[in-house]
């Protein structure tokens, strides 16, 4: 299945593109009481990283089932449920930004979640300022957005620890990979794309 989706995108890639083909588009989303200038800081990054049109959702609420009141953190799951529901089919993705603490039953915390088959991804700045000063705390929420992007663009974690999609533990590995792809992931960025 791999190389057939693989040839349709070559062959797609060789057509030429009529001038008019609107770029695809990624919607941001805050969630909650998350502030909304974070859109305006990640929207040239994921612009230029996804060579995507970047649009400003209206905001989603945080969904009170969410809530786990025993852990005091909400569960990542049941945001991405949320922007589900507010994802327009003209978006190719949604990613929900979050000011709480997430989680996901099997792990402390997480700093976001993704679903590639439904399209939509959430991170959260909650745990980014511990030490940062705004450039640092801005570099890392553009990693968690085009790292949680990745993945609902179908791409697994990465065995590079200075790939955007190595799994980070620690704010500290966050920090050392940092916003890029490695070149294989790129490479399976843009097929899964079918670019
Ligand atoms: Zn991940
Ligand atoms: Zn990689």
């Amino acid at each position: 299945m791999r190389s057939v989706a693989l040839l349709i995108g070559i062959v797609a890639g060789m057509a030429q593109a009529p001038a008019s083909t609107p770029k695809p588009t990624i919607a941001l989303a805050v969630i909650g009481d998350t502030p909304r200038d974070v859109i305006a800081d990640l929207t040239p990054i994921l612009r230029e990283t996804f060579g995507a049109e970047i649009v400003m959702a209206p905001p989603v609420a945080l969904p009170a089932s969410s809530w786990n009141a025993s852990r005091r953190q909400y569960l990542s799951t049941k945001l991405l449920d949320a922007l589900e529901s507010a994802k327009r089919p003209e978006w190719e993705r949604l990613l929900g930004i979050a000011d709480v603490d997430l989680y996901v039953p099997d792990l402390n915390f997480v700093f976001g979640e993704a679903d590639s088959r439904r399209g939509v991804g959430v991170f959260s700045l909650a745990r980014l300022r511990a030490g940062a000063d705004e450039a640092l705390f801005k570099r890392r929420a553009a990693t968690e957005a085009i790292h949680e992007l990745g993945h609902t663009y179908g791409l697994s974690h990465c065995d590079k620890p200075t790939c955007v999609m190595w799994f980070s533990n620690t704010l500290a590995e966050s920090d050392h990979k940092g916003t890029k792809f490695c070149p294989e992931h790129a490479r399976e960025l843009a097929e899964n794309r079918g670019q």
